[in-house]
């Protein structure tokens, strides 16, 4: 098994080297971004381990995944940004946030394109 799918051409970013002690506020900061980002990875790192050694997906399958929904906000540049216009509801026609997966105020369920379950592309 490959030892890091997800700097597996994926395009993560190569982080610099951590500081022992900030020298700044600003630094601090990075370095808690940096310590905040090692933890995602290390879990995303650990899910996507998991769901292969359990042969619910393969590698495979999971990369041409990516690239379907790196696709998704029609750019494949090997990011997912969140579009910042919110939602109109279908139904009371007031904004919710582009993440919220229902209405914030009448319930109306909302079906976000990133949620829309398409077969990838090959
Ligand atoms: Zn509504």
């Amino acid at each position: 098994m490959a030892c890091s799918i997800l700097d597996g051409g994926m395009g993560s970013p190569k982080l610099p080297p951590r500081r022992r002690s900030p020298e700044t506020p600003a630094h601090a900061n990075f370095d808690q971004l940096n310590e905040k980002i090692e933890r995602q990875n290390l879990l995303i790192q650990t899910l996507l381990m998991l769901l292969i050694e359990k042969k619910l997906i393969e590698e495979q399958e999971f990369r041409d995944w990516v690239k379907y929904v790196d696709s998704l906000d029609g750019a494949r540049d090997g990011k997912v940004r969140e579009p910042g216009t919110p939602i109109t509801c279908p139904s009371c026609r007031r904004q919710s946030p582009r993440t919220a997966v229902k209405c914030i105020y009448c319930d109306h369920p909302f079906e976000p394109d990133f949620l829309v379950r398409r077969a990838p592309e090959p």
